[in-house]
């Protein structure tokens, strides 16, 4: 009894290496040339950036936090997260409602008011509950808080009215800090928010891809790259997984690549559920490498709420996560920039790109482009699933149809969720656990 798994990024990976492990026969169908999906990595003259957009390893989860780091065990870097937010050209504390303090004074009033006040309208039963992401957000933070940073960042990485957006994926996992935080950050006592994620690995050599290299290991001999799948039939209990030249035979399928990219595979799929699946909304992604002569901010990375700096909504600093990620004295820049597929970002050349990021950087006196030594850009086109108010409606009609196909999903833009690897790992091992033995 054959599985295929559809994709070959981290969960198609370790859904692999844990059906390998317990004796089942598997194989991995992978389009690109290159294993990793989101996860992989890229060298260029001796700096290292990862091209999915800048990764970390931490979790709440014990299990899956231990397993990423056994995998890059002799490989690892241990790090204090110092992670900032640039606002009016302060680098401010993150999260937010942690680094009160370091905003200018007004800025500072207008947030902790807003808390309060709010804190005091929802006891007393005056606000309604929240019925979307902004409101939500309000209802949380405060109107200071919403208004300075949690609104226009937001808008700025999902590219979506906050509105407009569901508030399901928050509600009851972020609750309202405490209000003794809240004073504590304002006039100046260190308190520190996302504990969680307040000390992160990365791998020493080899980026955030050295993690599914790794878990790939053990099954390397069982991976088909460059086998993009474009038709999925039933045969004599079984499937026929064809790409357009080459057919594989397998008694079931395992789906981890999107859900856009399974549904046109299938034969009879019905209108409702293909309309379903075209209304899901999600961003691609554009990352602009710049590896540079000299240092950088000791900065983690760096959220920028600010439209008006440029495009980018988040710049890391990968080699404050590893030296080894750039040659000595240097240092590596990766700007991330969300985008709909097909919108304006997406027309730009990579050296306009650059361009702008570049631009950015020199206004925010990072670096100039004369210590420039290397740059390139890289592509995502499914970065980030967006949840819309439609979300949970159209993703169940696209989820029962699949069941009813007996085509398990599992996977980030498989179960259409805004997974990190911990959360796909988390799956994963979920899935295994009830997976039918063969
Ligand atoms: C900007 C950014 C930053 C992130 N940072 C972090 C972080 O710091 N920490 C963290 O834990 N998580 C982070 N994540 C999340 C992490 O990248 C994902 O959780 C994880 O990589 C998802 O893995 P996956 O295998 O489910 O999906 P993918 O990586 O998308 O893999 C899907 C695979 O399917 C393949 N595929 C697609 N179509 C086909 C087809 N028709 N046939 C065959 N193969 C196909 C693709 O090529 C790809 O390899 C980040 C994500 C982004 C976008």
């Amino acid at each position: 009894m054959t599985t295929a798994i559809l994709g070959g990024g981290l969960s198609g990976l370790t859904l692999a290496r844990l059906l390998h492990e317990r004796g089942e026969e598997i194989i991995v169908l992978e389009a690109e040339p290159q294993i990793g999906g989101l996860c992989r990595s890229r060298k260029d003259r001796g700096f290292t950036f990862d091209t999915g957009g800048s990764h970390i390893i931490f979790s709440k989860d014990d299990e899956v936090l231990a397993f990423m780091r056994r995998m890059i065990a002799g490989n690892e870097q241990r790090n204090d997260r110092n992670t900032k937010i640039y606002y009016k050209g302060r680098y401010v504390k993150y999260p937010f409602e942690n680094g009160l303090y370091d905003l200018p004074e007004e800025d500072r009033f207008f947030c902790i008011n807003g808390f309060i006040r709010t804190l005091i309208a929802v006891e007393k039963g005056e606000v309604p509950p929240p019925k979307n992401f902004r409101e939500w957000i309000a209802y949380t933070f405060g109107d200071g808080i919403a208004g300075c940073y949690m609104v226009p960042y937001n808008e700025k990485i999902w590219k979506y009215k906050t509105e407009r957006m569901s508030h399901h994926w928050v509600d009851g996992r972020i609750p309202r800090p405490p209000v003794g935080d809240i004073i504590k950050s304002a006039i100046g006592i260190k308190t520190e928010g996302y504990t969680h994620q307040a000390v992160f690995s990365y791998p020493l050599d080899g980026g955030i891809e050295a993690l599914v290299t790794a878990i790939a290991g053990p099954v390397q001999s069982w991976i088909r790259t460059g086998f993009r799948v474009t038709s999925l039939k039933r045969d004599a209990g079984g499937w026929l997984i064809g790409n357009g030249k080459a057919t594989v035979r397998a008694d079931r399928v395992i789906c981890t690549v999107p859900v856009q990219h399974l549904l046109p595979c299938l034969d009879d799929v019905p209108e409702d559920v293909t309309a379903a699946c075209r209304a899901l909304v999600y961003n691609s992604l554009v990352c602009v490498n710049i590896g540079i002569r000299g240092p950088v901010p000791e900065i983690s990375w760096m959220y920028i709420p600010d439209k008006t700096l440029g495009m980018t909504n988040r710049l890391s600093f990968p080699s404050n996560f590893s030296r080894h990620t750039a040659p000595e004295g240097c240092s590596a820049i990766l700007a991330e920039i969300t985008h709909q597929p097909g919108d304006e970002v997406s027309r730009m050349s990579d050296r306009e790109l650059t361009g702008e990021v570049l631009a950015m950087l020199e206004k925010m006196k990072i670096c100039t482009p004369g210590q420039v030594i290397v740059s390139s850009v890289e592509r995502q086109p499914f970065a980030y699933v967006v949840y819309d108010l439609d979300y949970q409606k159209n993703i169940r009609v696209v989820q029962d149809f699949c069941r009813s196909q007996k085509i398990p999903l599992v996977g980030r833009f498989a179960q259409f969720e805004y997974l990190n690897m911990d959360a796909c790992i988390r799956s994963v091992m979920d899935f295994v656990a009830s997976y039918p033995r063969d």
